[in-house]
């Protein structure tokens, strides 16, 4: 077992109503490549007032009309902040988490997304005054508008999204945010896997995944105590999503 930890909850492989794209079975192809490789713990719902660190009141009405939906989305938040406090407390995670939360404003959302489980994990550690500055890296195929739209303007989280379109400028670029951005004192990363080649981006090879996820441990190993964590965004390519994520958390789980 590596020091890594997975957080994962078999709601999340409930099909609550949402685009087929985002099926369940995306959760259940990764939880197969990480099982047996890697702690799994199990998180708990987020509260209301968690969500409403970053969403409005009038949001979080609307997703409660659909009580399924309103479980697992609270329940993918309550992954996203148990792995930031793992992460705080020195152990590198990953939350294969569902429904996805980049797309999620304040105050409106889209994309398969409901709330912005980024976005309210990050917010509830500085609320509680556990990190100073934080790096928000996210590098799914689409614009992370949500945690963007939440963070603008504040000086304490950089949100840096990636949206080179070639392979090597891709990673380049990685490499380079990781850089420009310190200091910081945790590294979060919305892993989108739909920058694949075979997915709906076709920028990423396989192993791509596993050298972002070596450079951001690298990085927090040297620059945060080793403070890093992951979460599930997108990724569409079902018969290779979950070799995806597993070259990524081997590469997030080493140094
Ligand atoms: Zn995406």
């Amino acid at each position: 077992m590596q020091q890594l930890k997975v957080l994962y909850h078999p709601k999340y492989e409930e099909d609550y109503p949402t685009a087929s794209v985002e099926s369940p079975a995306r959760v259940e192809v990764i939880c197969k490549e990480l099982k047996g490789g890697f702690e799994f713990v199990t998180p708990e719902a987020a509260t209301e007032e968690d969500i409403l660190l970053v969403h409005t009141s009038s949001l979080l009405k609307e997703v409660k009309g659909h009580p399924l939906l309103f479980e697992v989305a609270s329940l993918a938040v309550g992954g996203a902040i148990k792995s930031a406090q793992l992460a705080w407390e020195g152990n590198p995670t990953f939350g294969l988490i569902r429904p996805p939360g980049h797309h999620a404003s304040p105050g409106s959302h889209w994309g398969f997304c409901f709330f912005n489980n980024m976005a309210i994990a990050v917010e509830k550690l500085i609320r509680e005054g556990k990190l100073e500055r934080v790096l928000i890296l996210d590098i799914d195929l689409h614009f992370g508008d949500g945690t963007h739209n939440f963070f603008q303007g504040r000086s304490d989280v950089v949100v840096a999204n990636i949206q080179e379109e070639e392979r090597n400028s891709f990673l380049q670029r990685v490499a380079e945010d990781l850089e420009s951005a310190l200091p910081y004192d945790l590294i979060a990363l919305s892993a989108g896997f739909d920058r694949y080649c075979l997915d709906w981006g076709g920028t990423l090879e396989m192993d791509d995944y596993r050298v972002i996820g070596e450079m951001v441990a690298e990085k927090a190993v040297s620059s945060c105590q080793g403070r890093r964590f992951a979460i599930l965004e997108g990724g569409y390519y079902l018969p290779d999503l979950g070799k995806n994520a597993r070259s990524l958390v081997d590469g997030l789980a080493s140094y």
